[in-house]
């Protein structure tokens, strides 16, 4: 008799007025339990079946806790939701992301694939790269890339609250999907730091 991933093997006789079965798991291994257990179906293995599942589940957790999922999530939020502050410079002028990373393929999810074609982020400094400005998020046209120190040096230093923290206008050029150089010269022209992170940019 096979329930689950049990088989009964052996009959043991009684044990505390309880009928006992020795049970092959599938995993290979053998546990003694009382044979009501096994027949009403309420276990189903050794507990490695418990074991398996908690592992998806970490597994699955670890992926999103991954900060290349929040990468994958935000880029996607610029293309495809139109609430999204970024959404006029990316969605609005066409620019998307893959299906491969947007829905997943061969049964593999759309970060489990981003994350695959993409590797590791080098570090945190990195950001997704489009190689072609006007090309989609996909594996040929996107990059882990570092800005430069020099690129660096030329940013203004101010802190602004955008999105929840305090942050540079390099950083919230990335959240806005608004160019660096337009905010800085939008901040510089005296707008107000939340029409300068929002008003749309010209192209
Ligand atoms: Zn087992």
């Amino acid at each position: 008799m096979k329930v689950g991933r049990l088989t009964i093997v052996d009959a043991l006789g009684s044990r505390d007025g309880h009928r006992m079965v020795a049970c092959a798991c599938e995993c290979g291994a053998r546990i003694e339990i009382r044979r009501s257990s096994v027949v009403s179906g309420h276990t189903m293995s050794c507990g490695c079946l418990k074991r398996d599942a908690l592992i998806e589940r970490q597994t699955i957790d670890n992926l999103s806790r991954d900060p290349r999922y929040f990468v994958l999530q935000n880029a996607v939020g610029r293309c495809f939701d139109t609430e999204n502050p970024g959404y006029a410079n990316y969605g609005g002028r066409g620019i998307t992301v893959c299906d491969r990373w947007r829905f997943g393929e061969d049964g593999r999810t759309g970060a489990e694939c981003f994350c695959d074609d993409m590797g590791e982020r080098p570090s945190s400094g990195h950001s997704l790269d489009r190689k072609d400005n006007d090309g989609p998020y996909s594996p040929a046209n996107c990059r882990w890339a570092t800005r430069t120190e020099q690129q660096r040096n030329t940013r203004s230093n101010a802190i602004f609250f955008y999105s929840g923290a305090d942050r540079c206008l390099a950083e919230i050029s990335d959240l806005c999907g608004i160019n660096y150089k337009t905010l800085v010269t939008r901040i510089r022209r005296g707008w107000s730091p939340s029409r300068a992170f929002s008003h749309p940019a010209n192209r």
